[in-house]
């Protein structure tokens, strides 16, 4: 039984008084969901959520972690700060960092060790672009970029979260249907039971892009479909714990 995981994706925003509404609506609100809830704030804000969601059974984590232990990495942060900061999760290979900073799947599937090394949960992002599906890739594109992660993370494959993101659904207001994604979603498992059937039974695997109130209840009902990664509506408090209670 894989426990449904709705985790928010600040990206990069929020303040100190902003962030304190939102927590405090999150907490108001999480007494009796059946979900887990997490959300990964800005790194300045790690302390601030820390202290807020101590005592609350929400948890929290990073949206992207170094490669490197420590040293000179000027504007990295490593895996073992995180865990200073009480983080659970940590978000790796989000389709915002593959662009616009360069990642590579080789470097994903490094950061995914790295986390767990330190006691981390890394959920890693896959997911293909418009023009790869159009071209009939998806299948290709989202197997090629798990199977590094896989191959790198080996008998700590049941301690991973896998999140898939279409990157032409990502805060764009399109949503893949129920079917498109559960495709994807099984194909996704079937991937990882390769690695180990039991394991791959184990892994929660996510939705994200563009799950709102009224489309998660459906998403959240498919069979290989364990949760979201939700950006957007992961800042408002009543759209988060709505999507929480689809789940
Ligand atoms: C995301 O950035 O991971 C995401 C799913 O964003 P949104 O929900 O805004 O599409």
């Amino acid at each position: 039984m894989r426990t449904p995981l709705i985790a928010g994706n600040w990206k990069m925003n929020g303040s100190l008084a902003s962030n304190a509404a939102l927590l405090d609506g999150i907490r108001a609100g999480v007494v009796g969901l059946k979900a887990e809830l997490a959300v990964c704030p800005p790194a300045p804000y790690l302390a601030q959520v820390q202290s807020a969601l101590a005592a609350s059974g929400v948890r929290w984590g990073a949206q992207d972690v170094s490669v490197h232990d420590s040293g000179a990495y000027t504007g990295e942060v490593s895996a073992a700060m995180l865990g200073d900061f009480g983080c659970r999760y940590v978000i790796v290979g989000h389709s915002e960092r593959r662009s616009y900073h360069g990642e590579t799947d080789a470097l994903v599937a490094q950061k995914a060790v790295r986390a767990l090394a330190s006691g981390l949960v890394p959920i890693v992002c896959v997911g293909e672009t418009l023009q790869e599906r159009e071209q009939g890739a998806t299948d290709a594109v989202v197997t090629g970029q798990l199977q590094p992660v896989l191959a790198a993370v080996g008998a700590d494959l049941a301690k991973i979260v896998v999140a898939y993101e279409p990157v032409w659904a990502i805060g764009t207001g399109k949503t893949a249907t129920p079917a498109m994604a559960q495709q994807v979603h099984e194909l996704i498992r079937a991937t990882l039971a390769q690695a180990g059937a039991s394991a791959a039974a184990a892994v929660r695997i996510l939705y994200g892009g563009s799950m709102k109130p009224d489309n998660a209840g459906e998403l959240l009902a498919q069979t290989d479909i364990d949760g979201g990664l939700i950006g957007g509506a992961s800042l408002k408090a009543a759209d988060f714990l709505a999507i929480a209670q689809a789940a």
